[in-house]
């Protein structure tokens, strides 16, 4: 009888323990909006898209996940697909994909990913950016380069898919890759892969302290954005019909992170963001410049929202 009453207690403990541990995960995933930043108090820079210039979306490949799982404050039931998508920049100077999307290996490739992550990762494919270019016969020559907004797995697939063609990247983000972390296994067994690093030379632009501009005429101006990874950019772009697109990668993976102030949920910070400081510096950062120029159209790398504002390849 005293055993089983011991028993009972330490079941008691066990149940107690449980719950306050799940109390005390829920409560890093409620909503917890960061303080607001000054305003951004600056004009929006100038940019001379010309007028063949074009961008497409190439959605290659989701996983199911819940707005819960993407920001602190989102809900268990509202289900989010977290897409991976490619953008293709089409420029009189050279072609450009943004991000590579899922690409034909990756059922070989995701068997490199940790054991934990393919646990409560389920990919869902679509055709490959390489098979969706090929179905509209676009001539590959024309494409100058993919320029990562990082190098994490699922931005990286479809890199294998493009051999020979410049992978445009910091140098920060080419040093991340080499310190061999799991999340970066793709691109690390792709073969030959032809990176090109390229410099921030150019000066402050929207907050940011320094920019690339890509085209020479700020029709794309990619800005450092470290801490999700050391290397991670946003790519801010205009068009010829003057929408301009904030293509902010994993800095958050939905747009209610910016708009909001909502960073990722504890859990997935610790696992995902390399520097979550320097990733909450960014955010607010951003955030204020999507403050001053609500009509800028926010596009993280998973948020499906701000792609569907690009046409589909046909
Ligand atoms: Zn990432
Ligand atoms: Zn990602």
């Amino acid at each position: 009888m005293k055993r089983r009453t011991a028993l009972k207690l330490a079941l008691g403990a066990a149940v107690l323990i449980d719950n306050s541990a799940a109390a005390a995960f829920l409560s890093t995933c409620g909503p917890a909006p960061l303080l607001k930043p000054q305003p951004y108090g600056g004009e929006l820079p100038p940019a001379s898209p010309p007028p063949e210039m074009a961008a497409f979306h190439i959605p290659a490949g989701f996983n199911h996940r819940t707005a819960a799982f993407a920001y602190r404050g989102g809900a268990f039931s509202d289900q989010r697909d977290s897409v991976s998508t490619a953008v293709l920049v089409m420029h009189p100077r050279g072609d450009l994909l943004i991000d590579s999307g899922l690409g034909r290996q990756i059922d070989s490739q995701f068997q490199l990913l940790p054991a934990s992550l393919r646990a409560i990762t389920k990919y869902n494919k679509t055709a490959p950016a390489a098979d969706q270019l090929e179905a509209v016969g676009y001539d590959r020559h024309s494409l100058r380069g993919v320029l990562l907004t990082h190098a994490h797995w699922d931005h990286t697939s479809g890199v294998a898919d493009f051999p020979g063609v410049p992978v445009l990247l910091p140098q920060a983000e080419r040093d991340f890759i080499a310190a061999n972390g799991a999340f970066t296994e793709f691109i690390r067994n792709t073969p030959d892969v032809n990176y090109q690093v390229y410099d921030f030379e150019g000066g402050h632009y929207l907050g940011f302290p320094r920019s690339h501009d890509v085209y020479g005429d700020g029709s794309l101006v990619v800005v450092p954005s470290p801490g999700h990874t050391p290397g991670s950019v946003i790519a801010f772009m205009t068009l010829p019909d003057s929408r301009r697109f904030a293509l902010v990668g994993d800095l958050a993976w939905q747009r209610e992170g910016i708009i909001e102030r909502e960073e990722r949920p504890w859990l997935a910070r610790l696992q995902d963001d390399n520097d979550p400081l320097q990733v909450r510096d960014n955010l607010l950062r951003m955030s204020a410049v999507a403050q001053r120029f609500p009509e800028m159209i926010l596009a993280p790398a998973h948020d499906a929202r701000g792609f569907a504002e690009l046409p589909l390849l046909t």
